[in-house]
């Protein structure tokens, strides 16, 4: 599969159209249209840490299950993090894995760029946290357009149920950022520490059990039981942890926590 960064990803967004945060566009997007589930084939779909859990959720897998039956792992160059794509079926037309006659089979849990269709969010950290712009996608084949509510980039994402979304996969951003910043990218011990601690909630809450790492770190949001719990609230804490965790092992200091 060919090998998509983050940044290619983000220089592709910020050359299609831009759209204002205020400004309304027409789409919609359901079964009567004449294109329906067309587009869900053939694609280079990344799957950010949040879009693994909330997917392992919906399909009652673990991590690992999940990875080995739907997803293709590479390695960013530019920071060493893992990174994960939807892997396509390998048939005529190589449609999703998870597309039907009557749609999207995992729509409560689909992944974020899923979601975000026909935008892209283009970021980068300000001095007051991190700057968005929105493109368009306009393609052909896509009838959305045709008609259909107007709303802002902003509502649009609402109504989409990207929030949660955006705020995970904004703070996983941050840190492939500030790795990036440094032009050394994580070596293996600390690939391995990512992939496990930022993919795989039950692995990662083990490790937290032998390390016993709540005697050695503290927080102001801090909620280890929340992080121990097996659900999926308990997963996006115990994801939102292992960012500040892996942020302290590589940069001896986080935002959020430090060392007792
Ligand atoms: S996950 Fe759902 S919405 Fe996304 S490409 Fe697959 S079928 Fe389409
Ligand atoms: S091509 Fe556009 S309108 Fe058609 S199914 Fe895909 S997103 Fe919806």
């Amino acid at each position: 599969m060919e090998d998509i960064t983050a940044s290619d990803k983000q220089d592709f967004v910020e050359s299609l159209p831009e759209i204002q945060a205020d400004e309304k566009f027409c789409f919609d997007c359901h079964p009567q249209v004449p294109c329906f589930n067309q587009c869900c084939a053939e694609l280079t779909l990344p799957l950010t840490p949040y879009d693994v859990l909330r997917l392992c959720r919906h399909l009652d897998l673990n991590a690992t299950e999940f990875i080995n039956t739907y997803a293709d792992q590479t390695i960013n160059e530019a920071t060493g993090f893992p990174q994960l794509t939807l892997r396509m079926n390998k048939e005529p037309g190589e449609p999703c894995p998870f597309v039907s006659p009557v749609g999207c089979m995992v729509y409560e849990n689909r992944p974020s760029a899923c979601r975000a269709y026909p935008l892209g969010r283009g970021t980068k950290m300000g001095v007051s946290g991190i700057v968005e712009r929105f493109f368009m996608v306009h393609e052909e084949h896509c009838h959305g357009f045709d008609e259909g509510h107007k709303r802002t980039p902003n509502e649009w994402f609402q109504d989409q149920g990207l929030i949660p979304y955006n705020e995970s996969n904004d703070r996983y951003m941050r840190l492939m950022s500030m790795v990036q910043a440094t032009e050394k990218p994580l070596d293996h011990r600390l690939q391995s520490m990512c992939r496990l601690t930022l993919y795989h909630p039950d692995q990662f809450r083990a490790m937290i059990d032998k390390m016993k790492i709540f005697t050695r770190v503290r927080g102001k949001n801090l909620n280890c039981d929340l992080i121990m719990q097996d659900s999926l609230e308990g997963d996006a804490a115990c994801l939102d942890f292992a960012l500040d965790w892996m942020e302290l092992v590589i940069f001896g200091q986080a935002a959020n926590i430090e060392r007792i």
